[in-house]
C-alpha cells in the first residue's frame, strides 16, 4: 500500500458493486516532466492504474473496493489517514467543523453512515448520485484531455471535445444497473431511462453460469469464447443463409442463448467460456441497443458511456459501438471515458469546491495518458496500444 500523509482529502462513491474512492494528496506531488515520464513508463490505460496530475500541486488517486468488502476501504481510510483535513487543490482549507465531513454518493452513504461514524467517527455529507454522476462527466469532459475515446473494430480514437458544443448528450452509466441521463449542460439534466439488466446481470449470471471467482476472471474468461456455440444465428433458422431482404446476415444473432433450446445439452455441456461470451454480448448489445433508442427519442447524437461494467474491455466497447452504429445506420456514435466507473466519485468530489467544479482545476490538469499516446492536435492520437482482435 502506498505511503503517504495527512495532507488529503477524499470522496466516495458507494455503489450496490463497488465503492469508488477519490483522494487527493499534496504531498504526492508532480510537474510536467515527471508526469510524461510516468505515463510513459507505468500507464497501462486500465481504470486502476488512473491518476491525475495537478501540477505544482498533486495528484488525484482512484481506487475502488469491493462493496460487501467495505472494511477493507474503512481500513484504507484509517491506516493512510485520509479524511478532509489537510489541502484541498484550491488550498482552501476546511473549517474545524468540516474536518470529520466526507462527501459521499451512492445509496452506501446512506446505508453505511452508521458504520463510517462509529468505525471512524466520519461523518457522510451526502450528495446525490445522479447529480454526481453528471457533474462528473462534465468535470473529465471539460477538464481531461484525451479523456473521450471511441473504439470499433479494434481501433481506438481518442476525441477532443469542444467545450462549446458539449451537449446535449445521453450519459448511459452501466453500474449494478444502468441509468441513462440526457445531459444539457452543468447541473442541467433529466435521467430519462434506465435497465436493471446491467453490469450486476452480467456478473450475477455470469458467476452462477460458469462458477467464476472474480469480474475480471469471467472478463477473461469470455474472451476465449465463441458465442456462435450458444446463440441462434440467423443462419441457424435460414440453413445458413442470409435474411438479406431485411438486412440480415446469416451470423447476426436471432436469439442470444437460443441455440441452448434446440440441442440435448446439459449447463456443463457448454464451454463456461462460451458462455460468459454470449452473456457478455447479449447484455452489451442490449444496453447498446436501448441506449440508441433513448438517443433517439432526444436527438441526440452523442452518448458516452460510463459505469464499471466497462472495465476498458475490448470486447464490451466494441460490442456496444456496433450496437449503437447498428441501430442508428451511422447517425449516433458511442463513446468511452477513460475514468469510466469513477464519474460519481469525481461528482462528490468537485461538490467540495462546487462553485467552479467544471473549470476546478482545469487549467492545472495534466492527466496520464496511456502507453505513448501523442496527440497530434486533431481528434486522432498516435502510439496507441496494438490493436485487439475485433
Ligand atoms: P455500482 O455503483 O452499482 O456498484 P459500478 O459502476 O461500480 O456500479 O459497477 C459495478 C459493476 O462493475 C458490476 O456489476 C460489474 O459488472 C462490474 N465490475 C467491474 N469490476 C468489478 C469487480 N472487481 N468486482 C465486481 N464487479 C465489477
Amino acid at each position: 500500500m502506498e505511503e503517504w500523509n495527512q495532507s488529503a482529502n477524499l470522496a466516495l462513491d458507494i455503489g450496490g458493486t463497488l465503492i469508488k474512492m477519490v483522494y487527493f494528496s499534496s504531498t504526492d506531488n508532480c510537474s510536467a516532466d515527471s508526469q510524461e515520464n510516468r505515463s510513459l513508463e507505468e500507464s497501462n490505460d486500465i481504470s486502476d492504474d488512473l491518476e491525475i496530475c495537478l501540477i505544482g500541486k498533486g495528484r488525484l488517486h482512484f481506487v475502488k473496493f469491493e462493496t460487501t468488502n467495505i472494511n477493507d476501504c474503512l481500513d484504507f481510510i484509517s491506516s493512510n489517514q485520509l479524511s478532509t483535513h489537510g489541502d484541498l487543490p484550491d488550498e482552501k482549507q476546511h473549517s474545524a467543523g468540516d474536518r470529520n465531513l466526507i462527501k459521499a454518493t451512492g445509496g452506501g452513504a446512506f446505508k453505511f453512515a452508521d458504520l463510517f461514524m462509529e468505525r471512524l467517527g466520519l461523518n457522510l455529507d451526502k450528495v446525490d448520485e445522479m447529480d454526481c454522476l453528471v457533474a462528473g462527466a462534465n468535470f473529465l469532459l471539460k477538464a481531461i484531455n484525451q479523456e473521450a475515446f471511441t473504439y470499433m473494430n479494434g481501433h481506438k480514437k481518442y476525441l477532443q471535445i469542444d467545450h462549446n458544443d458539449m451537449y446535449p448528450y445521453l450519459l448511459v452509466n452501466i453500474g449494478s444497473g444502468v441509468s441513462m441521463i440526457k445531459v444539457e449542460g452543468d447541473e442541467k439534466f433529466e435521467r430519462v431511462s434506465g435497465t436493471s439488466v446491467g453490469g450486476g446481470t452480467f456478473w450475477g449470471l455470469g458467476k452462477l453460469l460458469t462458477n467464476c471467482k472474480s469480474f475480471d476472471e469471467l472478463l477473461k474468461l469470455s474472451q476465449e469464447g465463441n458465442n456462435r456455440v450458444i446463440d441462434m444465428l440467423v443462419g441457424d433458422i435460414y440453413g445458413g443463409l442470409d435474411y438479406s431482404k431485411i438486412g440480415l446476415s446469416s451470423t447476426t444473432i436471432a436469439s442470444s442463448f437460443g441455440k441452448a433450446i434446440s440441442e440435448n445439452k446439459e449447463l456443463e455441456d457448454y464451454r463456461p467460456e462460451d458462455v460468459a461470451r454470449s452473456l457478455l454480448r447479449m447484455i452489451s448489445n442490449n444496453i447498446g441497443q436501448i441506449s440508441y433508442l433513448n438517443a433517439l427519442r432526444f436527438g441526440l447524437k452523442r452518448i458516452f458511456f460510463g459505469g464499471f461494467f466497462i472495465r476498458g474491455h475490448e470486447f464490451t466497447m466494441d460490442t456496444i459501438s456496433v450496437a449503437v452504429d447498428f441501430w442508428s445506420k451511422g447517425e449516433a456514435k458511442a463513446m468511452f471515458l477513460r475514468h469510466e466507473g469513477f464519474l460519481g466519485a469525481l461528482g462528490a468530489y468537485t461538490s467540495y469546491q462546487k462553485k467552479n467544479s467544471g473549470e476546478l482545476i482545469s487549467h492545472q490538469l495534466i492527466e496520464q495518458l496511456p502507453n505513448g499516446v501523442q496527440c497530434t492536435g486533431d481528434d486522432q492520437c498516435r502510439g496507441l496500444p496494438a490493436d485487439p482482435k475485433s
